[in-house]
């Protein structure tokens, strides 16, 4: 089950609706690999398939951009075999930085200080207003 949340900055109008935890989408291979966007990502995915040694973890996740605070909702893909590892990677789509290679795993209406992309306030309100799965 995943979360969405309402992020919401006081100082300017930034606000944004992201989506972040597990689906039931998200629990087996051949389903993720239906609707990975990736194309590289995709082939790596066909790859673990065959091989029944793979153990994956894969979920909604957000990224924040170390140089510009950007906040990216995106998918987390981690997959590993006996022989075989894939993690994979953004870059992020305003500054071109190489994002962090996890995302904030934190609940993130508990405390988790967000500052704005946009104004760089220190934090922004954050508001749990759905689950989803
Ligand atoms: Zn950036
Ligand atoms: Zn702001």
């Amino acid at each position: 089950m995943g979360e969405a949340y309402k992020l919401l900055c006081h100082h300017c109008s930034y606000n944004q609706k992201i989506y972040v935890g597990v689906g039931f989408r998200y629990i087996r291979l051949p389903e993720i690999w239906e609707w990975f966007e990736d194309e590289a990502g995709k082939e790596r995915i066909r790859d673990f398939m065959q091989d029944n040694s793979t153990r994956h973890s894969c979920f909604q996740g957000l990224y924040i951009c170390e140089k510009c605070n950007y906040l990216l909702n995106a998918t987390y893909l981690y997959m590993e075999s006996n022989t075989d590892t894939y993690k994979n990677s953004y870059d992020c789509p305003r500054c071109s930085e190489k994002m962090p290679s996890m995302p904030v795993d934190e609940e993130l209406d508990h405390g988790l200080a967000l500052a704005c992309p946009e104004c760089g306030t220190e934090k922004l309100s954050v508001e749990c207003f759905l689950h989803w799965d």
